[in-house]
């Protein structure tokens, strides 16, 4: 680095103050994340369930099939990494989506590489969430995967109403909190596979109605990515 770019650099770090895309904490550039939260990034390693995103080791779901056809994602949604999500939730941060959107291309050019996507889409909120947040963290996250793959970013999907948080509800009412909530708007989707992308899959309860609305519409294939993936607990007969 020559003594133009570090003086560039120091002034930039006076202006915009570079922080873990975790924790937030004041770190030094250029780095993104702080030395203690990498240590505490829960990676997904691979080979991993196409139908849970979990490592093999860990996978317990018996191959259980959501509507979309397959999932994965870098991190389990825990320790660091649940930091770097809620994070992206509060607040606007290129450097996050964009460090996201890279750990997220590798898995999905890993696990997606022998498919064609045609289209990348998102989870979408509604408008009055989104006039409130000012920003949708899941289409910046698609935009900037998007952007990373060379694929066109639509806006495929529409949320006609909120719904209760999903975290406030039960695990059974989860699926029908979402029924009937999102819809296509873009007809165009028929016959063609489309990567989904959101920020965190806890039940996939949201993620599967999405995919339900763009299976109905006509849409081959739906490969979900997100950052992270809510671990399940194994249970105990299936320990091995
Ligand atoms: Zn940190
Ligand atoms: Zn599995």
């Amino acid at each position: 680095m020559t003594r133009l770019q570090k003086v560039w650099q120091y002034l930039v770090a006076i202006v915009l103050p570079n922080r873990c895309i975790c924790c937030g904490e004041l770190i030094p550039p250029p780095d993104t994340v702080c030395l203690a939260c990498e240590t505490a990034l829960s990676v997904i390693k691979p080979p991993i369930c196409p139908y849970c995103a979990h490592t093999k080791a860990d996978c317990s779901c018996r191959k259980h099939r959501h509507l979309y056809d397959k999932i994965a994602s870098p991190f389990y949604y825990e320790n660091s990494a649940k930091g770097g999500v809620l994070r992206l939730k509060r607040i606007e941060d290129p450097k996050a989506v964009n460090r996201f959107a890279d750990m997220m291309c590798t898995v999905v050019k890993r696990e997606y590489g022998e498919e064609h996507i045609d289209r990348i889409t998102y989870v979408p909120m509604t408008g009055h969430a989104l006039r409130e947040r000012e920003f949708n963290q899941s289409k910046s996250l698609a935009t900037a995967v998007a952007k990373r793959l060379a694929l066109p970013v639509t806006d495929t999907l529409v949320k006609l109403y909120e719904t209760p948080p999903q975290k406030k509800l039960g695990l059974r009412t989860r699926s029908g909190n979402v029924l009937g909530v999102f819809d296509v708007t873009d007809p165009s989707v028929r016959g063609q596979t489309i990567l989904l992308v959101d920020d965190v899959v806890t039940t996939g309860a949201t993620l599967n109605e999405c995919a339900k609305m763009l299976k109905l519409y006509g849409a081959k294939r739906v490969l979900v990515v997100t950052v992270a993936v809510r671990k399940y607990e194994k249970k105990k007969d299936e320990i091995t």
